[in-house]
C-alpha cells in the first residue's frame, strides 16, 4: 500500500447525532486501497456510529461519504453493500439453520472468493455441511467475517470482531484477517485489543466523544502512549 493509493472510502466532515445528543463532529478518515485503518477510542466515543454511518445504517447530520470516489451519501445500507461495502456488526451475523456452505452461497461472488475464504478459515471448509448454529463462537464469528469476504468487497467494516472470544480464537481471526487484507481488501478495524490493531494496521485513528483526536502509523506511537493518553486507561 503506498500513501498515494486509491481512497476506497472517505468520510469528510462526518457528524451524526441521537436525538439532541451529538456523537460524531466534522470527523474525516480516509481508507486506501489495500490498507487495514485501525480505529480505536474509549466506551461511547462513536467507533461504533461511525461505522454504520459509512455503512448508511445511521443517518448522518452533516458531511459525506463516498465509495470509490462515488458520494454515496444519500444511498441506502443494501446499495451501499453493493457499491463494496461490507459491514460485520458486533454480534454475528449468521443464518443458524443453514449449514456453513450454504451461508456462503447466499452472497454473490465468484468462485476465487470462495476458495481464498476456505483457505483463511480452513475450520469452516472442514465445516462446510455443519449447521451454522451448531458451530462455537468462534467459527460462527469466522462464517460472519467470511460472508462478507466471498461477497468480494471493496471495504470492510469490523466492529469489535474479538468480543466475547478465548485469545486463542482471536490470534486465529487475526491471521485470518491478515490472509485476507493481503489479497488487496481495506479493511476498518474497531478492535478493543490495541496490540492487535497496532499489530496489523497501516495507521491507526483514535476517537474521543465524536472527534478525531489523533491519527498517525503505529510506529509513531506506542500501546502505552496510546492507553495513557487517548484511552482514558492508566498503565
Ligand atoms: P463502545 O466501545 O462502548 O461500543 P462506541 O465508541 O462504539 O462505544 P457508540 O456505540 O457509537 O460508541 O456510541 C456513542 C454514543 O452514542 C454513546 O454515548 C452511546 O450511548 C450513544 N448511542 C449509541 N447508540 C444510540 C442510540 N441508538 N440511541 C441513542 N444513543 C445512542
Amino acid at each position: 500500500m503506498t500513501p498515494s493509493a486509491e481512497a476506497i472510502l472517505e468520510l469528510r466532515q462526518v457528524s451524526a447525532r441521537y436525538g439532541r445528543a451529538q456523537v460524531l463532529r466534522d470527523v474525516d478518515l480516509t481508507v486506501r486501497r489495500g490498507e487495514t485503518v485501525a480505529l480505536l477510542g474509549p466506551n461511547g466515543a462513536g467507533k461504533t456510529t461511525l461505522l454504520r454511518s459509512a455503512a448508511g445504517l445511521t443517518t448522518t447530520s452533516g458531511g459525506s461519504v463516498r465509495l470509490r470516489a462515488t458520494d454515496v451519501s444519500r444511498r441506502r445500507p443494501h446499495q451501499r453493500a453493493r457499491a463494496g461495502l461490507c459491514l460485520v456488526p458486533e454480534g454475528r451475523g449468521v443464518f443458524p439453520s443453514l449449514t456453513v456452505a450454504e451461508n456462503l452461497r447466499l452472497q454473490r461472488g465468484r468462485g476465487e472468493a470462495l476458495d481464498l475464504v476456505y483457505d483463511a478459515f480452513p475450520v469452516l471448509a472442514e465445516r462446510r455441511d455443519q449447521r451454522a448454529g451448531l458451530m462455537s463462537g468462534g467459527q460462527q464469528q469466522m462464517l460472519a467475517l467470511a460472508r462478507c469476504f466471498t461477497a468480494e468487497p471493496a471495504v470492510v467494516l469490523l466492529d469489535e470482531v474479538s468480543m466475547g472470544l478465548a485469545p486463542l480464537i482471536v490470534d486465529e481471526i487475526f491471521a485470518a484477517l491478515k490472509k485476507l487484507a493481503a489479497s488487496g481488501v481495506a479493511l476498518l478495524l474497531v478492535e478493543q485489543y490495541v496490540s492487535k490493531a497496532l499489530e496489523m494496521a497501516d495507521r491507526v485513528y483514535v476517537l474521543d466523544r465524536g472527534r478525531v483526536s489523533w491519527t498517525g502509523r503505529p510506529d509513531e506511537t506506542s500501546e502505552a502512549d496510546l492507553m495513557r493518553r487517548y484511552l482514558a486507561v492508566q498503565v
